[in-house]
């Protein structure tokens, strides 16, 4: 027995507290009875079908689908009595996975395949879903690779649907229950009844948990830490209590912030914007009081489809987001695939490079294809004619490109006009990303070009440093305080100021409270960011002088020493954090 567990019995009689350390990557607290979850993968068989049962098990194919989608349309439904935050997780999820269940590869794939291999339906889903994972795999790409858990909760519900087999072990949950499971990711969370979920970590790696709970212990959670106590002793439970409840406080706190505005202690207004990588996002951004969106990631229509989005499409979802923001402006970016990030309906328009990063991706290859460009440009235009809306282009190296995208954007607007599509009178701002150190330096001569920039500091510091940042053997390289990368920030703040042209930062880093000073104080107004940081991001923005900011930007960007440049920005944080 090892001491904690002695420490345990000495305490509480027969009852033994157990903590056991892995790794949490969602902070909250979660206090109630275990539930434990079964593993998802169920073994199939293979059958091969005489040609006379093919179109039957096409049917039964077919029932399955429209069973899942009922059940997730119904569990959607149940989202609404969960809290704010997991509502929006889960409903997030949910559409996703109702999505996938719609008119999708995953759908036709099965389908072709129960007819071309005359095998079960089973067997078909679960072949063509590790094809899918397997090309999933091969994009180095955490976005990509999460979608990968997705398609296999997708997968297994479809298997649960075919041979008949509910979700005993969900439904059977009691009220407030922890799931507790080997590994639990975001996509099994939507498997559950919201409802009867007390909190759900997402992913926690906790070896052997499974081994060593029962069903229905007293579980505590601490999703920060990454923690999970069995049985714990009454202090203990009364310790968590007291934290979860100060977390439910600072997490109410935060939420009144929305209604305020995101200004210095010395009055000067910051515009927060929000990144969306899905229109499922909108509201969450919404909630969270995004006065725009600063970065729209169009990358998810071309996304787990073999053909491309066609303009009418595309149109739809822009304009959707245009009226959702109500009148708030929003900033779509053109595709940004290409090398390592290919989706599968572009794979044969793009050949393997031996260096993806470096290759023919984003503007480049838009420019290449104005098959991708063209329709995108039009969708962007047109709703672009419901309401405030610029068109942002990625991975810009050379002026060159902005003028190429003009004369397409122009041309594209023509041929709508003579359509007689409804656009605005003047055409939208073209801007340009900020993210290729080559770009950073000749700021100047794009300005001259575009009408505002975005700088993307995850690219920026990718190139600038050459650090994959996927790459774990050199991840701790990665430093946006890194002197060089500042100084391209600055650089580029300072070519589009002397023009007085719009400029933001959409990258992480302008999601990161630690980094505000810094950012504001070199100039900035404005920062778009994942809709979830917004409110702290605000917050320390309002205990901030904007005057002092800008003084110690100034002595920052004269230290050559990323390690002195750390110290002297959390110092000044410190400082303003204590007022
Ligand atoms: C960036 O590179 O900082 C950026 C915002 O673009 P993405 O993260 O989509 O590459
Ligand atoms: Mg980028």
């Amino acid at each position: 027995m090892r001491s904690d567990e002695v420490s345990g019995l000495a305490a509480q009689g027969t009852l033994v507290e157990r903590r056991l350390p892995g790794l949490g990557v969602s902070p909250g607290i979660a206090i109630g009875p275990a539930h434990l979850a079964e593993g998802g993968y169920i073994p199939v068989r293979e059958r091969h079908l005489p040609e006379a049962e093919i179109e039957r098990e096409r049917g039964r194919f077919t029932d399955a689908v429209a069973v899942s989608l009922r059940q997730l349309n119904k569990l959607k439904v149940k989202t609404s009595g969960l809290p704010e935050s997991a509502a929006e997780e889960v409903g997030y999820l949910l559409d996703a996975h109702l999505a996938m269940l719609s008119n999708s590869r995953l759908v036709r794939g099965v389908d072709h395949r129960i007819a071309r291999s005359r095998i079960n339906a089973e067997r078909a889903v679960q072949l063509e879903i590790d094809e899918i994972a397997e090309s999933f795999a091969s994009m180095r790409d955490a976005y990509l690779a999460a979608r990968i858990d997705d398609i296999r909760v997708v997968g297994t519900r479809l298997i649960r649907n075919l041979i008949k087999k509910p979700y005993a072990t969900y439904s059977a949950m009691p009220e407030g229950a922890i799931i507790l499971a080997d590994e639990l990711t975001p996509a099994d969370t939507a498997l559950m009844d919201p409802q009867r979920v007390a909190g759900f970590a997402t992913v926690f790696a906790v070896p052997g948990l499974l081994e060593r709970a029962r069903a229905d212990d007293t579980v505590v959670i601490d999703g920060a830490e990454g923690t999970v106590i069995l049985d714990p002793r009454a202090e203990t439970i009364a310790e968590y209590e007291a934290r979860r409840d100060a977390l439910e406080r600072e997490r109410r706190h935060l939420g009144r912030l929305r209604k305020l505005p995101a200004v210095t202690r010395d009055g000067i207004e910051i515009t927060l914007e929000a990144n969306l990588e899905l229109p499922a996002e909108l509201s969450r951004a919404l909630a969270n009081g995004a006065m725009g969106l600063g970065l729209v990631r169009s990358e998810f229509l071309y996304m787990n489809r073999d053909d491309l989005p066609g303009e009418d499409e595309q149109y739809a979802v822009f304009s959707a987001l245009v009226r959702g923001m109500e009148g708030r402006p929003l900033t779509v970016r053109t595709l940004d695939l290409g090398g390592e990030k290919i989706a599968r309906s572009l794979s044969d328009r793009v050949e393997e490079s031996a260096n993806p990063a470096l290759g023919l991706r984003a503007i480049r290859l838009s420019l290449q294809h104005r098959r991708l460009l063209d329709p995108q440009l039009a969708a962007m235009l047109r709703a672009a004619g419901d309401g405030p809306l610029r068109i942002l282009l990625p991975m810009i190296s050379n002026a060159g490109e902005i003028r190429q995208v003009r004369e397409a954007l122009e041309q594209v607007a023509r041929r709508l006009r003579r359509r007689g599509a409804r656009l605005p009178k003047a055409l939208p701002p073209l801007g340009a990303m900020i993210e290729v150190p080559g770009a950073a330096l000749a700021a100047d001569a794009l300005a001259a070009e575009a009408d505002f920039f975005a700088i993307g500091t995850n690219d920026l510091v990718q190139y600038t440093l050459a650090i994959d940042r996927s790459d774990e053997q050199v991840a701790h390289l990665y430093n946006p305080l890194h002197p060089a990368v500042l100084r391209l920030i600055q650089f580029a703040i300072e070519a589009a100021l002397r023009r007085g042209m719009p400029i933001s930062v959409c990258g992480e880093m302008a999601g990161e409270p630690r980094f505000a000073a810094l950012l504001l104080g070199l100039g900035l107004r404005n920062l778009s960011m994942a809709p979830r940081n917004i409110p702290r991001v605000k917050q320390r923005i309002r205990s901030l002088d904007m005057v002092a900011a800008t003084r110690r930007a100034r002595a920052i960007m004269d230290q050559s020493d990323s390690g002195r440049i750390a110290s002297l920005l959390d110092d000044f944080n410190a400082v303003a954090l204590a007022h």
